[in-house]
């Protein structure tokens, strides 16, 4: 079977731009306005002439606490059903109540989980990037999806957990 990687985390801070990238095509499903993605969305990737699936998520209400409850019941299915978890912050927002509750949640997996600090489109940025310390979910992997900056490495550390 191919493993799983899921892609988590709350609206915009960037899943499917990472996705796209990944999968190294322009599939998922990517907004300005949060809330186009449908709940989860599967596609085939491979690196490194190894192949998986990976999961984009989505599908949250409009209020503020339906919001945070959404988002933590993804990162929850994820836990249970995906062989390694991406979580996926925007580093230029910082960490908000939202990435929080995905972190409380994210903190007791027993899937191995990797810190993304999205939107580190330049070197000054890492400093914003090392803040997301703070969430206890081991070391921010700093990367912009949209200029590719560091994603190459990222998929390096993703085989090693799948
Ligand atoms: P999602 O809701 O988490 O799936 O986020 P999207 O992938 O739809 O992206 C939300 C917004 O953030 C879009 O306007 C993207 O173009 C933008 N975005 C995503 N990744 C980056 C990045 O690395 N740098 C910058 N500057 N913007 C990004
Ligand atoms: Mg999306």
């Amino acid at each position: 079977p191919v493993p799983v990687l899921a892609v988590v985390g709350r609206p915009n801070v960037g899943k499917s731009t990472l996705v796209n990238r990944i999968i190294g095509r322009r599939e998922a499903v990517v907004e300005d306005v949060p809330g186009v993605t449908r709940d989860r969305v599967s596609y085939d990737a491979e690196w490194a002439g190894k192949r998986f699936t990976i999961q984009d998520t989505g599908g949250w209400e409009p209020s503020a606490k339906g919001l945070q409850q959404s988002v933590a019941r993804q990162a929850e299915l994820a836990m249970n059903t995906a062989d390694a978890i991406v979580v996926v912050v925007d580093a230029t927002v910082g960490a908000t109540a939202t990435d929080e509750a995905v972190a409380r949640v994210l903190r007791r997996s027993k899937t191995p989980v990797i810190l993304v600090a999205n939107k580190v489109d330049d070197q000054k940025l890492e400093a914003e990037a090392a803040a997301l310390w703070s969430l206890g979910l081991g070391e921010p992997f700093s990367v912009s999806a949209t200029h590719g900056r560091g994603t190459g490495d990222l998929l390096d550390k993703i085989l090693e957990a799948l």
